[in-house]
C-alpha cells in the first residue's frame, strides 16, 4: 500500500514537529545566502526566534522575481563544490531563475517522487515512458530517478518524435506514460488517424499528467481516447520539480508531501491567509533542501486544501486542481512564457508601431502562440521580401527568449483593438 509507511501516514501532530524542526535548518541555511541573509537583516529578523509554522507567517514573501534578481547563485546555501545538479526555468524578462542540488537534495527528490508514483499504483515492475522534456526543465529528469528508485525500467523519450514515442511503446510494452495533457491528447490522435491504431490497444494503463493547467474534462478525454488511469502530479521548479503533490489512487486531489513543503494558501490580492478550504494562492516554503531553502514562495497558483482525510490511509493534506495563476504567466506547450517577455523584444525592433496582441489558441490538440504586431504604415508601401525578412527577424528573437515558436502577423497601423484604460494584449482561446 505505502512506499514508506512511516512518513505516510505520520499523525498530524508528529509532521508539524517535523516541519518545525525542518524549518529551522532550513532558516540557518537560507542565513547562509547572499539574499536571505541580507533580506533577514533589513527586515530586522531574528531568525533565531522563528520556532513555529505560526511565526514564519511573520517572514517576508519570496517571488520569482527575487530568484531571478539573485541569478546566478544569491541563493545558493553550500559552496558550489556540494552542488551536483541545477535546473532552470524562464523567468518574467532577461535570466532565467535557477535551483541548486546537492547529492542529498537530488536523492531526497527522487524518494519524493518514487513515494508520489508508487500512491499513484506504480511498481517495479512498470515500464516508465518519460515524455517530458529532459535538459533544464526538472519534468524529464525529475521523475526519472523517482521511477529508477522505484525499480521500473524508465525509457526517457522525452517531449516530440511521435513516430519514436510509438515505436518504442509497441516493442517495449510501456504501462505507464508520464506526459503533458495537451501532448497526450496529441499524440492519442496522430496514432489514431496517421497509424490507424486504436491507442487503447496499446500496453499503456497509466498516464502521469502535469506541467501545465488542464481540467476535469480533459484528464476524461486523455482517458478515453487512451484507455488510461490518469493522475495528476504538480510541481515547480523552485520547489525542485514535480512530485510537490502527488493524486493517489483514490484520486481525490494530490496528497502534498508536507515533509518537504510548509504550504499556506493565501489571498492573493490582500496576502492574508484565507479560511480553510477555500481556493487562494499556494505559497511554500521547502524545508528538505540543502542547497535552495526558499521561504514562503509564492508559486502564483491557484489552489486550495480539499477538507477532510483520504480514504487511502495518507496523512498528508491534499491539493486540489490547480485552477490558474494569480499572475499573467502563460504556459505554452509546458514552457512558461511572460507577456512582458514578448513585448520586451517586440517593443524594440524599430519597426514596429505602438500596438500589438498576443493570442494563444490550441490546434490538433497543441498550443499555438500567435503574435499580432502592428507596423508603421510606411513599412506596407515597401518591398513584400523586406516584410518576409522582419517576420523571420521577429520570430527568431521571440524564439531564443522564449522557446516556443510564435507564428507573426503584421497589422496595419490602428488595427487592433485601441485599449481603454488597462490594455488587453493576452487573448487565450484554450478551454481548460
Ligand atoms: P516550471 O517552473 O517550468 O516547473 O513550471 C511550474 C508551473 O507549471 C507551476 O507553477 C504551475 O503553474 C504549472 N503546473 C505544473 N504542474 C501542474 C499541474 N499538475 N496542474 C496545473 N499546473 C501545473
Ligand atoms: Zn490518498
Amino acid at each position: 500500500m505505502f512506499f514508506n509507511k512511516d512518513i505516510e501516514t505520520i499523525e498530524r501532530s508528529s509532521l508539524v514537529k517535523l516541519q518545525e524542526e525542518r524549518l529551522k535548518k532550513a532558516l540557518e541555511a537560507a542565513n547562509a545566502t547572499k539574499f536571505y541573509s541580507q533580506r533577514f537583516k533589513e527586515n530586522n529578523i531574528d531568525i533565531s526566534k522563528i520556532k513555529t509554522i505560526e511565526h514564519l507567517r511573520d517572514l517576508p514573501f519570496t517571488t520569482k522575481n527575487d530568484l531571478r534578481l539573485s541569478y546566478p547563485d544569491g541563493m545558493c546555501a553550500v559552496p558550489r563544490e556540494k552542488v551536483v545538479r541545477m535546473h532552470a526555468s524562464s523567468g518574467t524578462t532577461g535570466k532565467s531563475t535557477v535551483i541548486f542540488y546537492t547529492k542529498k537534495d537530488v536523492s531526497e527528490w527522487a524518494a519524493q517522487v518514487a513515494r508520489g508514483m508508487y500512491s499513484a499504483g506504480m511498481r517495479s515492475t512498470d515500464v516508465f515512458q518519460n515524455m517530458m522534456g529532459y535538459g533544464l526543465f526538472t519534468g524529464g529528469l525529475g521523475l526519472h530517478y523517482g521511477g529508477e528508485l522505484l525499480g521500473c525500467m524508465v525509457i526517457p523519450t522525452s517531449t516530440g518524435n511521435s513516430p519514436k514515442q510509438i515505436e518504442l511503446m509497441q516493442d517495449f510494452g510501456s504501462t505507464i506514460m508520464h506526459i503533458t495533457p495537451s501532448y497526450a491528447l496529441h499524440l492519442g490522435e496522430v496514432i489514431r488517424n496517421e497509424y490507424k491504431i486504436n491507442p487503447r490497444d496499446l500496453p499503456v494503463k497509466k498516464a502521469i499528467l502535469g506541467a501545465e493547467p488542464y481540467s476535469e474534462e480533459t484528464k476524461k478525454k486523455i482517458e478515453e481516447l487512451w484507455g488510461v488511469d490518469a493522475y495528476n502530479n504538480y510541481g515547480l521548479s523552485e520547489m525542485n520539480g514535480p512530485g510537490v503533490a502527488f493524486e493517489c489512487t483514490h484520486k481525490s486531489g494530490m496528497h502534498l508531501a508536507e515533509d518537504y513543503y510548509i504550504a499556506e494558501i493565501i489571498n492573493p490580492e490582500t496576502c492574508e491567509p484565507v479560511p480553510d478550504g477555500e481556493f487562494g494562492e499556494l505559497v511554500l516554503t521547502h524545508v528538505n533542501r540543502e542547497a535552495m531553502p526558499i521561504i514562503r514562495y509564492r508559486t502564483r497558483d491557484l489552489t486550495r486544501f480539499i477538507p477532510g482525510t483520504c480514504g487511502c490511509g495518507r496523512t498528508m493534506r491534499r491539493l486540489d486542481r490547480i485552477k490558474g495563476r494569480s499572475d499573467d504567466m502563460l504556459i505554452i506547450s509546458g514552457v512558461n512564457v511572460f507577456p512582458s517577455q514578448i513585448e520586451g523584444v517586440i517593443m524594440g525592433i524599430p519597426e514596429v508601431g505602438n500596438n500589438y496582441q498576443i493570442v494563444v489558441d490550441r490546434e490538433n490538440n497543441l498550443d499555438r502562440l500567435h503574435v499580432r504586431v502592428e507596423l508603421y504604415a510606411k513599412m506596407f508601401s515597401g518591398d513584400v521580401k523586406e516584410l518576409e525578412k522582419l517576420k523571420s527577424v521577429i520570430t527568431n528573437r521571440l524564439k531564443s527568449v522564449i522557446i516556443v515558436t510564435p507564428r507573426i502577423e503584421f497589422c496595419e497601423p490602428g488595427s487592433l483593438p485601441a485599449s481603454m484604460g488597462k490594455a488587453v494584449r493576452v487573448i487565450d482561446h484554450r478551454k481548460l
